[in-house]
């Protein structure tokens, strides 16, 4: 369905000598809980997904509800990554509708996820997800009109597990933004740091979302997967209409437990 031969191939001989889950475990194991994620129940599930096939990528808020929840169709679901294509125009749940200088300010003036409507929104590029077992991050290539290549985005985010409809992360609020050529830049500090005045999220937890901050922008200096793994190049094989949220876009699979918590 996809034309991916080609990328897929190469991606498979770069990343086999490389170790999987490096991600936090050299640092003394803090997020020891994300290295589990094989035993969990649903993920015979995930590993049949094939590409072509609808999946559902959703970020669970601190409180535990489903802050942003949005189908994608998989590209390659391999050891190496999780990739998925969500396309312009996707129908997406999400608590959001707070524009970007008013996030900070929301910290504290909205009610909690949970207590808050999730609206129905499009989302507004073609953009390719990357996701890697055990990394506290995503990476993202953002496009705009006729699929010209305008951001590398790295997501920083808990290790993903899996669910019966996709995967579930919770997302670090700190971003790495980069352009095409290279040149990157920390994204969201301000909220970043105001969250640790707020004690939603701990020292600890901070000092480690700096680190896969640092880990994005060295892979994106050194030219690292999946940098050099010419993602830009995907394009789908035909257009298609956006996969739909399945009616159970917003059950409780359990996975707020097995998400790391930000004040740990
Ligand atoms: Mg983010």
């Amino acid at each position: 369905m996809y034309i991916v031969h080609k990328v897929t191939i190469r991606l498979s001989v770069r990343r086999r000598s490389r170790p999987v889950n490096r991600g936090f475990t050299r640092q003394g194991g803090s997020f020891d809980r994300h290295e589990d994620c094989t035993s969990y129940p649903y993920t015979h599930r995930m590993a049949s997904k094939q590409p072509g096939e609808t999946i559902t990528l959703r970020y669970v808020a601190y409180d535990g509800s489903v802050a942003q929840a949005i189908p994608g169709r998989v590209i390659e679901n391999s050891e190496d990554v999780l990739a998925f294509h969500i396309a312009d125009g996707t129908v997406m749940r999400t608590v959001g509708d707070v524009a970007p200088e008013d996030r900070v300010a929301a910290l504290e003036s909205l009610p909690p996820p949970a207590e808050r409507p999730k609206l129905e929104r499009p989302w507004s590029n073609d953009s390719i997800r990357l996701h890697f077992r055990g990394e506290p991050f995503s990476i993202w290539l953002l496009f705009g009109d006729g699929w010209k290549f305008n951001w590398w985005y790295g997501n920083l985010e808990a290790p993903y597990v899996e669910t019966p409809i996709g995967i579930d992360t919770r997302d670090h609020a700190l971003d790495v933004a980069a352009r095409p050529d290279g040149r990157w830049w920390w994204k969201d500090e301000e909220e970043f740091l105001r969250r640790l005045e707020l004690g939603i999220d701990s020292v600890e937890h901070h000092a480690r979302v700096w680190d896969a901050g640092h880990e994005v922008i060295r892979r994106l200096e050194t030219g690292e997967y999946p940098f050099d793994a010419g993602w830009d190049q995907w394009r789908p094989a035909h257009s298609e209409p956006p996969p739909t949220l399945p009616e159970n876009w917003d059950q409780d699979f359990g996975s707020h437990d097995r998400l790391p918590r930000t004040t740990d």
